[in-house]
């Protein structure tokens, strides 16, 4: 938990960046509801570390879910400042938070309650997970859904890698009633059998 910076002897201000912190929103065109967080940060800095951390959960490399992607998902979500706060510390900063959380309860879509007791926190959780489990990635050379928390996962699997490898070098491949049937050079029986081309 970040503390309050001390004021230096000789009369240097410390400047403290809770006392300039915002609580924002994040909004859509396409969604009724809105997103609220708050920050240190300037807010337009804000919203780049939130679109970040959605492509980073959309392409796979961070498994971690933010209600806040209900809104980034958008191509026109924009961020903007609801209260510019004067406070010392986080926790000063996250009761603020709780105070708008509380207050717009039914118009945001966040699930996760600044300063959370421990139920709220167990709810989060089952949350998170629910939405591990479910949310799918198509995978281009497997032509189907894969869990997207199992993605890398799935990128190294013995059927992965097979089926990139057909796509990418067919003339490897013998096509066989049913399907590929396996590596050529692997496969004496049809080593001498002509290879037929494939499209994937
Ligand atoms: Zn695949």
């Amino acid at each position: 938990m970040p503390e309050t910076p001390e004021i230096p002897v000789n009369s240097f201000v410390a400047i403290n960046p809770y006392n300039t912190a915002k609580i924002y929103a994040l909004k859509s065109s396409h969604n009724p509801k809105y997103y609220i967080g708050s920050t240190t940060l300037p807010i337009q800095l804000r919203f780049k570390t939130h679109k970040s951390a959605y492509n980073k959960y959309n392409n796979g490399t961070c498994a971690l879910y933010s209600s806040a992607f209900e809104i980034l998902k958008h191509t026109d979500a924009y961020i903007e400042l609801i209260e510019e706060v004067n406070v010392v510390n986080n926790i000063e900063l996250r009761l603020k938070e709780k105070e708008h959380f509380l207050k717009n309860r039914d118009n945001i879509v966040n699930k996760n309650n600044p300063m959370q007791t421990k139920e709220e926190k167990k709810k989060q959780m089952d949350y998170h997970n629910s939405h591990r489990k479910n949310e799918k990635k198509f995978c281009e050379f497997c032509k189907k859904e894969v869990l997207k928390y199992n993605f890398k996962i799935h990128l190294k699997s013995a059927t992965h890698i097979f089926n990139e490898s057909v796509v990418i070098h067919p003339e490897l491949f013998i096509k066989v009633e049913g399907g590929f049937n396996g590596f050529r050079e692997f496969r004496d029986d049809l080593k001498n059998q002509p290879t037929i081309s494939v499209s994937v």
